[in-house]
């Protein structure tokens, strides 16, 4: 079998396990290492101080796994086929009356936080680590020679949307996330650096052309300039990585997001189409029956069993119950502010 024809098995066997998109790029040292070091000498970071450990495992995959010659790198979508965020509303709506089944009680004349999309279903790490593993299975079963691999779910050192792009998964949009000129930015990343040769997948071209929709619609100016983010700033930063008091002049800002923040995905036009492809555990579930927005109140009276019940199995334990506890303050104060 030639590198190109394992990288045309890799494709089919991607989407057999129900992702998106592969692409591979060859591994050697990161495209644009200089970004994240800037970045980070910004201070934009904020308190993400793990971003700069383990900098010589991030700077070149070959240092993850000895002898790597490739980096897969796949799209699971979580945008499912619903409405977008003028729509959220009527979904939030249909989710009512948990309170019969002893979940959670939900009013619709109070005050709600919006839970970032990312987020509305099972923990992605677990979804795609597992069609991370059986794509390496399969393709182990079909090749003809040994090869080592190791799988990463954003928790190891890689820098993912580097990668990405490299591979052809999309380009890096002024919004600094992945696009797709097909199925948008609302998808999670993953990857198998793996010893076995393949063939590179041409990167994608930039199709931001002249817009500035993301940069304008930011709410916290936390997009600095196309392609720069202060993280700072950023509403998904300050609602689930930042542990302590946020600062006076961003809280009205924040508007009413509980939890992450979709503005400058929602407003690119390449996120116009709901995607025809989607993971349908990222979707809404009875698990969870908080998203896309839960009353506030509810949030502030829970305990911490109650906080675990809810959220186990869902990405949004990244933030504490304090954080939790603290956004919905904040939300609530805005809220009140916008009806006075
Ligand atoms: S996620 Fe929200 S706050 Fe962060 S850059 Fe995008 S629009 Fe701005
Ligand atoms: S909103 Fe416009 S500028 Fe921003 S990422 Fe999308 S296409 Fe690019």
């Amino acid at each position: 079998m030639t590198p190109a024809e394992r990288t045309n098995l890799v494709q089919r066997l991607a989407a057999e396990v129900g992702l998106a998109r592969a692409g591979v790029a060859t591994a050697g040292p990161v495209p644009r290492a200089d970004y994240l070091a800037q970045w980070l000498a910004r201070g934009w970071a904020g308190e993400m101080e793990y971003l700069a450990r383990y900098r010589e495992l991030r700077a070149d995959p070959r240092q993850l796994l000895p002898g790597a010659r490739s980096v897969i790198v796949v799209a699971d979508v979580y945008r499912q086929q619903e409405p977008t965020t003028t729509g959220d509303a009527d979904v939030a709506a249909s989710r009512s009356g948990t309170d019969e089944k002893g979940q959670i009680p939900v009013g619709q004349d109070q005050p709600r936080g919006r839970i970032a999309r990312y987020a509305w279903g099972r923990d992605y790490h677990r979804v795609l680590r597992k069609k991370l593993h059986r794509l390496a299975d399969r393709l182990r079963e079909q090749v003809d020679e040994p090869f080592e691999s190791r799988v990463c779910v954003d928790t190891a050192p890689i820098l993912e949307r580097e990668w990405a792009a490299a591979a052809g998964i999309g380009w890096i949009g002024k919004n600094t996330l992945v696009l797709n000129q097909e199925f948008g930015s609302f998808f999670f990343l993953g990857e198998i650096v793996t010893t076995l040769e393949l063939a590179a997948t041409p990167p994608a071209t930039d199709h931001c052309g002249t817009c500035t929709r993301c940069l304008e619609a930011c709410p916290t100016g936390a997009l600095t300039a196309p392609h720069q983010m202060d993280a700072r700033k950023c509403i998904s930063y300050l609602t689930i990585e930042h542990r302590g008091d946020i600062d006076p002049d961003l809280r009205p800002r924040m508007g009413d997001w509980l939890y992450g923040c979709d503005i400058c995905q929602d407003v690119c036009p390449f996120n116009r189409r709901p995607p025809q492809v989607a993971e349908p555990a990222y979707g809404l579930n009875d698990r969870n029956p908080l998203p896309p927005s839960v009353p506030l109140r509810v949030i502030q009276g829970w305990s911490q069993e109650e906080y675990d019940r809810h959220l186990a199995g869902s990405a949004m334990k990244r933030a504490s119950l304090a954080m939790l506890k603290r956004n919905a303050t904040i939300v609530f104060e805005n809220c009140t502010r916008t009806q006075t």
